[in-house]
């Protein structure tokens, strides 16, 4: 063994010595060095497209992944996304599920704005397309709901959540959003508005049998009551006015939400109808030493409403202000008028009173909501009226807001535009 490594050794050597002695020994190298160089680079320059595409190939793969999981997802959901860049059009998209919403086939159609509002339900289609207009004006959030129109006849309901971002010249740079698919909770929505207007429709008769037959014994019409019997007459008459004003909220709402109270126009002196409304009300401010105040400009504004519909809104602010008003507190109802043409009456109505808790302000104008110390202060109330105010004035354009601090008071500030007419479904909702 040793032999063989010596042998082996020496021939190395010998190779070795041979080369270094060599007088052409640098050239030979530098020629290895130079093909070694041009192999190396020959390799690159062949393999890194090769490699490149390959790796390309890796990624849309991932994206394709990825864009299958997030369709499935929007499947789910019954959402579809969109985006409409106004920079670079051919950059705008449609998920597939966005397509199937709209009933249509991808490819086929552009995904573009007009496309859109194309599928809307004929009664929508002013509202969608105002709805949009709007959003490509103003920057931030929007909302609205309408109904598309599959090809087929499908009718669905979309409720359209999108964000907006305007460019320095404030022209639109795009718009990105996503389409819910609601018509099943609309649905049951309806069928329950319809359950409670049944409902409500049918328990006002049996009240106002109770109401009036309480009514003809607190008057005698049919003999004498004892002391104590007018007692109870009067804690049931007043239980049952209690339970007429919930049915009648109730019905209310269940109308308005059914889309089935029907509007009236008409020429209304606002300032005229406000006073009456406090009228109403003037007797249980009195009871709490509370003072009722109308402010109205000289000249008192007329608009063409539905009278029912602008009488709650001012009967359930004036009402809830008297209601939750401390002994000798104040109670103003302001009425104005604002923009260019004067076209719009703005009501203010404040008090000095219980004041709504800072944390339960945002979910004040929800069904049903009754903030903590309303319920201490009047256990009566039903959450409804705030409900009501706020879709009534949706339904014409109006709108609402507060400011309150509890213990101090609350003032309500709402809206509505002079001609106050009805929008149909596809209400915008626009938040900053
Ligand atoms: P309610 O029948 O309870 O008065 P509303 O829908 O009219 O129902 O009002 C919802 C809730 O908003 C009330 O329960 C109360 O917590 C609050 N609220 C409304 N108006 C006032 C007000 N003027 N002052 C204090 N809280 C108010």
């Amino acid at each position: 063994m040793d032999t063989l490594l010596a042998q082996g050794a020496h021939i190395v050597q010998n190779v070795e010595d041979a080369l270094v002695a060599n007088p052409m020994f640098p050239l030979y190298a530098a020629a290895i060095l130079i093909l070694l160089v041009a192999w190396g680079i020959a390799h690159a320059v062949i393999s890194a497209p090769v490699r490149a595409e390959r790796k390309f190939a890796g990624i849309l793969r991932d994206l394709d992944a990825v864009r299958e999981k997030l369709n499935e997802a929007e499947k789910i959901g019954n959402l579809g996304s969109f985006l409409w860049d106004f920079e670079n059009p051919s950059e705008s998209f449609w998920s597939e599920e966005m397509y199937i919403l709209c009933g249509l086939v991808s490819r086929k159609t552009p995904p573009t704005i007009s496309a859109f509002i194309d599928t809307s339900h004929k009664e929508d289609r002013e509202n969608a397309q105002t709805a949009l207009d709007t959003a490509q004006k103003q920057p931030g959030s929007f909302s609205f709901v309408f109904r598309t129109v599959a090809p087929s006849g499908q009718v669905r309901y979309l409720r359209v959540h999108g964000m907006t971002i305007l460019k320095v010249d404030k022209k639109p740079r795009r718009i990105q959003g996503v389409a819910h698919d609601i018509t099943q909770e609309t649905e049951v929505d309806r069928a329950k508005s319809e359950f409670v207007s049944l409902a409500s429709h049918q328990l006002k008769t049996p009240l106002t049998s109770v109401k009036w037959f309480a009514e003809a014994l607190l008057n005698g019409s049919v003999g004498e009551l004892s002391a104590e019997q007018r007692k109870y007459v009067i804690n049931m008459e007043s239980a049952n006015q209690n339970m007429i004003h919930i049915v009648n909220d109730l019905l209310n709402v269940s109308r308005i939400e059914l889309g089935v109270l029907s509007m009236r126009y008409e020429d209304i002196d606002i300032c005229e109808l406000a006073q009456s409304v406090i009228e109403e009300q003037r007797q249980t401010a009195n009871d709490k030493d509370v003072t009722l105040k109308l402010m109205c400009p000289s000249t008192s504004p007329h608009m063409n409403a539905d009278r029912t519909l602008v009488r709650m809104v001012l009967q359930n602010l004036i009402s809830n202000a008297v209601k939750y008003s401390m002994k000798n507190g104040r109670v103003e109802c302001e009425l104005t008028t604002s923009g260019v043409k004067r076209e719009t009456i703005l009501i203010r109505v404040s008090d000095t009173g219980i004041g709504i808790p800072k944390e339960e302000q945002p979910h004040i104008f929800e069904k049903l909501h009754r903030a903590s110390n309303a319920k201490v202060h009047s256990p009566d109330g039903t959450g409804l009226g705030l409900y009501l105010v706020k879709t009534i004035l949706e339904r014409i354009a109006g709108g609402i807001t507060f400011e309150s601090a509890e213990g101090k008071g609350t003032t309500f500030f709402a809206s509505i535009p002079l001609k106050a007419e009805e929008k149909t479904t596809a209400d915008i909702k626009r938040d900053y």
